[in-house]
């Protein structure tokens, strides 16, 4: 699909002796939520350094930095928007400080600030998270404040001397999951970057919950009330790594049911040869449409290795040519063939017109989209841009005149229904913002 922005990944480690290596290689494993920065903030109990560059974490960090980066705990950050952790002396200490989510009201709360008598540099959305928390006592109110005055999103680190604070907001929007391994323990976005250093799921940050990480584990400081939770359903479809576990729910097992909702549709209705992915977020789906239909599944994209995830680049021209420069099509299994085309969503349409076309001037007989989320219906608020209103395909066409528009034979989107029950959770444990757009903040005006 390739037509959303705005992902970040954290991730935090105590009791390490190599410790920066260990944060950079597990931000290796977390680069597919952001690839614009990065950065990595360590300490060795006394004070808090950091490192942080333009680009990815394997092109960009040096051996330079790695001698700098000394201390046996510390926290990192893959980024969009922009460059994270940052760093502030405070009265509370000194302190480094990432997140991953999005604050909608972050402009009304620096002005309100600024009005007060706070400076900013940036204007940046983490540095109001660094200004909130300084507010309280400690951390654990100044989380606290922040839950009080965001309406958005937050999965956030702390690093201070002592050790590491995570704290995930009351919703619990973004992912946030803690592993250990001997005497190590950490903290990631996703449970990928833990499997791949070799840790233990420990287990989920609950909504709402602050923990605090040091050579004792984890301990919880706090967990703040909430009425509901608002796990992200687009991150099993398609933000996170096929092969993490949000929450309780295999990414991978969610994307496949997806897909079998969608051939159950089809079931009597549709004669087609194969079935194949829009790679890479749509092979979970296709999967799970093959083991429902018994359609073959094959591939009738070859995935370009240097291409990058098209979402990540930061303007729609290069994430346009990028989508096309990763997909080059297979002439020999598109050629004469019916064919399934399984997609994550579709936001414009351009990208999957472009590959619809492509398989057509292959020699495809016939080319069926079926497309795990239901119609877009509203750009993400809480911390995933699926761009603004005016570009998302659904809110200008019917289903028919999109199917039209992308030149596909038939275009079938999963139900929200359907939706909701391959994630196995009731709809009010989801946010599904951008489908049905409401807010699990109630006394905000709704789009
Ligand atoms: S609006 Fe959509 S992408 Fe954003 S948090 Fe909710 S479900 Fe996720």
């Amino acid at each position: 699909m390739g037509e959303t922005e705005d992902y970040c990944g954290v991730f935090g480690l105590y009791g390490s002796k190599n410790c920066a290596r260990k944060i950079h290689h597990a931000l290796h494993f977390l680069q597919h939520r952001g690839q614009q920065y990065c950065g990595i903030a360590t300490s060795d109990g006394k004070e808090v350094i950091i490192q942080s560059h333009k680009g990815r974490v394997d092109h960009t960090f040096t051996r330079d930095d790695f001698e700098v980066l000394t201390g046996n705990f510390g926290i990192g950050h893959v980024s969009l928007r922009d460059r994270q952790p940052m760093t502030l002396h405070s009265k509370l200490g000194d302190f480094a400080i990432c997140f991953n989510g999005n604050i909608v009201n972050a402009e009304e709360l620096i002005q309100e600030l600024k009005s007060q008598g706070y400076s900013f540099w940036l204007d940046s959305q983490v540095e109001l998270l660094s200004k909130l928390v300084t507010q309280g006592k400690d951390f654990v109110e100044g989380v606290e404040q922040v839950t009080k005055k965001i309406e958005g999103s937050y999965s956030l680190l702390i690093l201070t001397p002592k050790g590491i604070f995570a704290a995930r907001d009351k919703f619990g929007f973004k992912p946030l999951i803690l592993g250990e391994n001997g005497g190590e323990f950490a903290v990631a976005s996703e449970s990928r970057a833990l499997q791949n250093l070799d840790m233990k799921i420990t287990r989920d940050v609950k909504p709402g919950e602050i923990v605090f990480i040091d050579g004792g584990g984890f301990k919880t400081l706090k967990t703040l009330e909430s009425e509901r939770t608002a796990f992200c359903a687009f991150e099993w479809a398609y933000t996170a790594s096929v092969d993490s576990v949000i929450d309780g729910l295999s990414v991978d097992k969610a994307r496949n049911k997806m897909g079998a909702m969608l051939a159950k549709r089809d079931k009597g209705k549709l004669q087609a040869d194969i079935v194949a992915p829009v790679p890479n977020s749509g092979i979970g789906h296709a999967e799970g449409y093959h083991l429902e239909s018994k359609l073959p599944l094959k591939s009738v994209f070859l995935v370009d290795r240097y291409g990058d995830r098209s979402y990540t680049q930061a303007t729609q021209e290069e994430r346009d040519r990028e989508a096309k420069n990763k997909l080059s099509v297979l002439k020999d299994a598109a050629e004469g063939k019916k064919i399934v085309l399984c997609d994550d969503s579709i936001v414009r349409g351009t990208q999957i017109r472009e590959k619809v076309k492509e398989l057509k001037k292959a020699g495809a007989k016939e080319v069926h989209v079926r497309v795990a989320c239901p119609p877009l219906m509203h750009p993400c608020r809480f911390g995933t841009s699926t761009r603004d209103y005016d570009e998302l395909a659904a809110r200008k066409m019917s289903v028919e005149e999109i199917c039209k528009h992308i030149e596909a034979d038939s275009l079938i989107y999963n139900t929200l229904e359907d939706f909701v029950k391959a994630l196995g959770r009731e709809k009010n444990e989801l946010c599904l913002y951008c489908w049905d757009g409401k807010s699990p903040f109630k006394k905000k005006k709704e789009d």
